[in-house]
């Protein structure tokens, strides 16, 4: 089976334990105002132009004849600034363990592994795991960085092939919830008390977002949820909205 991913990190400090590669799966059901992966967000391959250094030459417009330029009606290899590109790679799951078993003595020395991250991973669960089950028997630490929003099923199966879990949880009040990423929390909490109950090592994160998800009353109600749960809580990135032109989009942010 095939995973569309948008990314392959090496080197990665805070994905979970040791030194890891990050695999960034593409697509999320979630539309958080903050996100600061644009081209994680649609499951589908984007055309990627950096406006800002654009040169306006209008080479990239000219017709070309190469067959991956085709789909996109811009020539994806003549800009001389390297403003364009595309973000989503298909990859089968045999060749993306392939290519992270490479690394395998890094890990090894680091108490590092994989970690599987979007995006949402869980949007193509099958897939994940298939690759995870792979690494497992090659002897890697598997990890996954999830938003919580699945199904029971995806959610269940996931986390039982990875040896760590890292989970958001953003909001505690569902109608908040909804208001600022597009879903209501239920299916997401629910799938934290499997989390908390089935033995596997896991981390709660929430991105500390200015007067959203950093009130006294929010953070006070993800604890009294989460119980005595490791939790991390992560400053805003301020650059969040640095990528979204490249995709003509606008940050959500922006807008609030
Ligand atoms: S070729 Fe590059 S610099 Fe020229 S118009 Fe296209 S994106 Fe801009
Ligand atoms: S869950 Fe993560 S990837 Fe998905 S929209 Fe929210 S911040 Fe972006």
């Amino acid at each position: 089976m095939e995973l569309t991913i948008f990314d392959i990190k090496g080197f990665a400090l805070h994905d979970g334990p040791g030194i890891r590669t990050t695999v960034f799966c593409k697509g999320c059901p979630l539309r958080c105002l903050w996100c600061h992966n644009p081209e994680g967000l649609s499951p589908k391959r984007q055309l990627c132009v950096k406006e800002a250094a654009c040169l306006h030459c209008g080479k990239c417009r000219v017709p070309c004849s190469h067959p991956d330029c085709q789909p996109w009606g811009r020539c994806l290899h003549i800009c001389p600034a390297g403003c364009i590109s595309v973000a989503g790679e298909k990859i089968e799951a045999e060749h993306l363990a392939e290519k992270l078993i490479a690394d395998r003595d890094v890990f090894a020395m680091s108490g590092g592994g994989v970690t599987f991250s979007g995006g949402e991973p869980l949007l193509q669960w099958d897939v994940v795991q298939e690759c995870a089950l792979l690494l497992h028997d090659a002897g890697i630490h598997t990890a996954m960085e999830t938003c919580g929003y699945a199904s029971c099923e995806a959610f269940r199966r996931t986390v039982l092939a990875m040896d760590y879990v890292i989970m958001d949880i953003k909001l505690a009040d569902p109608v908040l919830h909804k208001r600022y990423t597009g879903v209501y929390n239920g299916r997401i909490l629910e799938n934290f008390r499997f989390l908390q109950h089935c033995g596997k090592p896991y981390l709660i994160r929430t991105p500390l977002i200015p007067g959203i998800t950093d009130t006294d009353e929010n953070l006070t109600a993800i604890r009294e949820l989460i119980g005595d749960s490791a939790w991390e809580q992560l400053p805003y990135n301020t650059l969040a909205g640095a990528k979204y032109p490249n995709f003509g989009m606008t940050y959500g942010m922006e807008e609030t």
